[in-house]
């Protein structure tokens, strides 16, 4: 199933690392695109210039003003995946507000800004488009210690079927994909530790977590035409976690 998306500019978040990182890879090697990749780390945008040739854009997403500007200065985009997100640990009863609104401003508000001005320009020229949150497993079962990260990922879902719901009309759909653990410095801080990682590989089906790879062939699946009418899912990426 070979995707092309060669002459389309894709905007992804939270791209220095992790998963926005093999997000770039594949959609700049694998899928030909034209990537415009945001984060935060100075240097991870600078080796992601190098490595892949993509453009970049440095702000903290929990600034709206900053974010806004940028993301009207970034000229046309049409395929977004809003991919920037993060965990803060802590329990139910530890969680702090201030936890709370840095989580809520990262994993839900800013994908309300990004797609908003994402969206308009793509209302303008009229021809559609595509966007994909990434959200988690955790949106859909509780975690210990991810009060916070629970509560924005079951935000960032409801978030994501009211876009559907208001820009399919325009043709641009709007999907999640969900994954299980990803080893990378997130999946890290909180399941590195056998003693909190094996339990959780316990509950998938396929005893295993996730690479980024299995979630950026998703991401562009979801954003090409071979997904023409499939608007407003939470795509599970977990190994049958979610079943059980
Ligand atoms: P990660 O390893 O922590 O990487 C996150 C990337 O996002 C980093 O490059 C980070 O930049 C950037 N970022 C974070 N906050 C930002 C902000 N305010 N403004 C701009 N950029 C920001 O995380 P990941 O594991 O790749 O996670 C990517 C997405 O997948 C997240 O939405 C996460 O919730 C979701 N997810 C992860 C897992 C997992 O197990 N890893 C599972 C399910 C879903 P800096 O490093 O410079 O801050």
């Amino acid at each position: 199933m070979k995707i092309d998306f060669t002459g389309k500019r894709i905007l992804v978040t939270g791209a220095g690392k992790g998963i926005g990182h093999d997000i770039v890879r594949h959609l700049t090697q694998e899928c030909n695109a034209d990537v415009i990749a945001l984060s935060r780390t100075a240097e991870d945008l600078a080796s992601l210039e190098a490595e892949y040739g993509c453009e970049t854009i440095a702000v903290d997403l929990a600034d709206v003003d900053a974010t806004r500007s940028a993301i009207e200065c970034a000229g046309r985009i049409d395929l977004l995946v809003n991919n920037a997100g993060i965990a803060i640990l802590e329990s139910f009863m530890d969680t702090t507000v201030e936890a709370f609104d840095k989580t809520m401003a990262v994993n839900v508000r800013s994908v309300l800004i990004v797609s908003q001005i994402v969206a308009k320009g793509m209302i303008e020229r009229g021809q559609g488009g595509a966007i994909v949150n990434v959200s988690s497993q955790s949106s859909m079962r509780a975690l210990h210690d991810h009060t916070t990260y629970c509560a924005s990922k079951g935000a960032l879902d409801q978030l994501t079927r009211v876009m559907a719901l208001e820009l399919g009309p325009h043709q641009i759909r709007v999907n999640s994909v969900n994954p299980t653990v990803v080893m990378t410095p997130m999946g890290k801080r909180a399941w590195a530790d056998p003693a909190k990682g094996d339990p959780m590989k316990a509950r998938i089906p396929l005893g295993r977590f996730a690479d980024p790879h299995h979630v950026s062939q998703v991401i562009a699946y979801l954003l090409s035409d071979q997904s023409d009418m499939v608007n407003g899912i939470l795509m599970p990426i977990d190994g049958g976690f979610l079943t059980t």
